[in-house]
């Protein structure tokens, strides 16, 4: 079965918590405080494999989720950071946010993606002591991971796509001209998933054409089983369009050759708009006496493409039209790669009197959901990133409900991990 469709949910795991714990030892009066941090959460990775040609792994599993982060212990010890989950995804894989249907990433490179980030581990006691507050009892729970619900949607990388109705000789051409060996028979429909093949030209002249099930009449609307396979022509720089015009199944080529250009743009003006040259194949069984060829060549033309006579069952021509078709694309813009649409939300300022506010001697400790989550987004390490920070507390109103509560110069606030000193 091929799968090329599938909505899955991603979860970064959660951070470990920090420790509470004190300094014990034999003779030692009171040992310091030794709580070690939580470990941070695994994320949720994405990378290409070229040993993959569907989603079809994913059709039955449909959560993914990191390892969470260990919690932190006594004696200072850190907890295991969480191991990321590596997710593998054939290569032209866009994915989308569930939601908006935005790209988030199309993973066509080697490079992989990080789709779900692991949660912050909390800190341990050990992190809050100071000179005045030198028995912390308290820690810092670990945050939540990253959660979201994504599609996966497979779109071939080719550089020119095959498309004809059923029985053209779609899968004859790429198999004699290709690496390829796709599934050739006299009856519709035998292509039922798509078959990519590496056409070499000449030295260091190569390039990738994909075969798709045959379009049908009704297809773009949703009819027929080719319309769901368009989208991977989605991104060919040109279509080779193959007609029968041997008529060998009763059909009439140039009825044939506007109903598939129909079909192209019913799917998206786009691909009705992309490049394309015409073969008319099967010309070994052509009815001398036929007109077929030259009233296709007339419409062919009329549509402002090219025609070249091609027989894929004895390859008269087949040479020649890979030629053709390897000199057209030095012409044309690359493959098409899809641009993330997608920004991610930082959530604004939300309402102070939401937010809790501990109390412990000297230490202001602030937690609420919209700060986990902002937090969340925050890179410490940012000049730019950290003001934004410093700009939503400002904005929510925290620092003068502080004030209310009596907080001083001096004092320590902390927010998640976030700790600084208090400057009126
Ligand atoms: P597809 O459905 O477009 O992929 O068509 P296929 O490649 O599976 O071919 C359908 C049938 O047409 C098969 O029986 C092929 O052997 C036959 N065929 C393909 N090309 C030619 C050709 O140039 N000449 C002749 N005589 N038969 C062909
Ligand atoms: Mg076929």
């Amino acid at each position: 079965m091929f799968v090329d469709k599938v909505r899955i949910t991603v979860i970064g795991g959660r951070g470990g918590d920090g420790a509470v714990a004190f300094h014990r030892e034999k003779y030692v009066a009171a040992g310091g405080p030794d709580g070690g941090d939580g470990g941070h959460g695994g994320s949720v990775v994405l990378r290409v494999s070229d040993h993959m040609t569907t989603l079809l792994d994913f059709r039955y599993k449909r959560k993914y989720a990191a390892q969470a982060g260990v919690n932190g212990m006594g004696r200072k010890m850190a907890g295991k950071r969480g191991e990321n989950l590596i997710i593998e995804v054939p290569r032209g894989t866009v994915v989308r946010d569930a939601e908006t249907g935005q790209v988030i990433i199309d993973m066509s490179t080697d490079e992989d993606f990080i789709i779900a980030k692991g949660g912050r581990g909390g800190w341990g006691n050990a992190h809050y002591a100071t000179p005045t507050r030198q028995v912390p009892r308290f820690a810092k729970a670990g945050i939540k991971g990253q959660e979201r619900d994504i599609i996966l949607e497979l779109k071939l990388l080719a550089d020119v796509g095959l498309v004809g109705f059923p029985n053209v000789g779609k899968s004859t051409l790429l198999s004699v001209t290709s690496n390829a060996r796709p599934k050739i028979a006299n009856y519709h429909f035998t292509t039922l998933f798509p078959n990519l093949g590496v056409i070499y030209v000449d030295e260091g002249v190569s390039f990738v054409m994909a075969d798709i099930p045959g379009i049908i009449e009704g297809a773009a609307e949703g009819a027929g089983l080719g319309h769901d396979f368009l989208r991977h022509i989605d991104r060919c720089r040109l279509l080779v369009h193959v007609v029968d015009v041997s008529g060998s199944e009763g059909r009439d080529p140039v009825e044939d050759f506007h109903a598939i250009c129909e079909e192209l743009h019913n799917y998206s003006i786009d691909l009705g708009d992309r490049p394309m040259i015409v073969a008319a194949n099967k010309t070994d069984i052509m009815d001398p006496d036929s007109d077929n060829l030259e009233r296709l060549r007339a419409a062919v033309e009329e549509a402002g493409c090219e025609l070249y006579e091609i027989s894929a069952g004895t390859t008269l021509g087949t040479k020649n039209l890979m030629r053709v078709v390897a000199e057209k694309l030095r012409t044309l813009p690359p493959v098409t790669i899809y641009e993330p649409e997608y920004v991610e939300v930082i959530e604004e300022a939300g309402d102070p009197n939401a937010l809790e506010i501990e109390h412990m001697g000297n230490t202001w400790l602030i937690t609420g959901t919209w700060l986990e989550r902002l937090i969340m987004n925050i890179n410490f390490d940012d000049y730019e990133s950290r003001n934004y920070f410093d700009q939503q507390l400002r904005k929510c109103g925290l620092f003068a409900r502080l004030e209310e509560m009596g907080i001083q110069d001096g004092d320590t606030v902390d927010i998640y991990d976030f700790v600084f000193e208090y400057q009126r």
